[in-house]
């Protein structure tokens, strides 16, 4: 999703990514931020990856951006915004705690489940596949 209007508008729970143009560091060609490389020239250009994540409805308006440093000192920064686009607070955690973090949010696995019950999810499953690739033809009378 291309968003360049003012946070206060973020009202999906889809992430928004912010692009922006800037010009190439090696050729001074046009290049918008979400390029990895340039088109005129090949260089790589991203050092930094933004991410933009609206707020749970509790803390309506208000956004997390984290931004990814890919540079020589990489580092992740969280940044709370507020709904006029001011940045309210912000932290930086190194590559690694960065790292713990995302095992933390991971999805957690469902709890297994056995006998009758694991062979119903597994039927389910097996069931729902079959019905969405639409191998199951049905004619009408
Ligand atoms: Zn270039």
């Amino acid at each position: 999703m291309l968003a360049t209007q003012k946070l206060g508008s973020i009202t999906s729970t889809d992430t928004v990514k912010l692009w922006a143009v800037q010009a190439c560091a090696h050729c001074g060609g046009g290049v918008e931020e979400r390029f990895r490389y340039c088109p005129w020239c090949a260089s790589p250009l991203r050092r930094k990856l933004v991410e933009f994540f609206p707020a749970h409805p509790r803390d309506a308006g208000k956004a997390l951006r984290v931004s990814r440093y890919l540079d020589e000192d990489p580092h992740v920064r969280f940044s709370v915004w507020d709904e006029t686009g001011r940045v309210e607070s912000a932290v930086s955690v190194e590559e690694a705690e960065a790292r713990r973090l995302a095992r933390f949010l991971r999805p957690r696995p469902s709890p297994r489940r056995h006998g009758i019950a694991a062979l119903l999810d597994y039927a389910a499953g097996v069931s729902a596949r079959r019905s969405s690739t639409g191998s199951r033809k049905t004619t009408s009378s």
